[in-house]
């Protein structure tokens, strides 16, 4: 199979706004523009892909199952608006635990490069941490996307909302 290029997505703080350890779709509000962001990624050709850590599980704040039925709906959301998640990688474990696929571990990318034939130097990821452009940098994704008002220096690209980045990818989809 051809290899695809790829967009991974943070998730709290870049899909969602992140109010710490959010585990129930009450306290999960989609950041304003996700929808109109992604779907210009999806349809310049990207697989869409969520990888998230969520020390919360292993922190004992909520379960596997609690996680999983979230996504589930966050997913269903993005396909009521014509976007379709491929798969959400995540990182269940307690920072002490050590693992190798908590940001900025490259182990999620590995999982999914494995599944899927991704095209790391043609992908971007879009985070919101220095852990998340620190992945992208140590994972060799070809672009990274840092949204916040801290601007991150290693990252490719820089916007204080989903929304700027929005209208900067909108006039520069020869970028993608
Ligand atoms: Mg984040
Ligand atoms: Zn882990």
């Amino acid at each position: 199979m051809y290899p695809h290029k790829a967009l991974f997505l943070d998730r709290d703080g870049v899909i969602n706004i992140d109010y710490g350890y959010v585990s129930t779709q009450e306290q999960f509000h989609f950041s304003e523009g996700i929808f109109e962001l992604v779907r210009l990624f999806e349809e310049a050709g990207y697989w869409i892909f969520v990888i998230t850590n969520q020390s919360g599980i292993g922190r004992g704040y909520y379960t596997q199952e609690a996680f999983h039925q979230l996504s589930a709906w966050m997913c269903e959301v993005f396909q009521a608006h014509g976007i379709t998640i491929q798969a959400v990688e995540y990182c269940p474990h307690h920072p002490d635990a050590h693992c190798h696929c908590r940001k900025p571990n490259t182990g999620m990318i590995e999982h999914l490069t494995a599944r899927y034939p991704i095209d790391l130097t043609h992908s971007w990821l879009i985070g919101d941490k220095p852990s998340d452009i620190a992945l992208a940098n140590h994972a060799g994704i070809g672009g990274s996307i840092a949204i916040g008002s801290t601007p991150i220096p290693t990252s490719t690209l820089h916007f204080e909302s989903i929304t700027a980045c929005y209208d900067y990818i909108q006039h520069n989809r020869g970028r993608l």
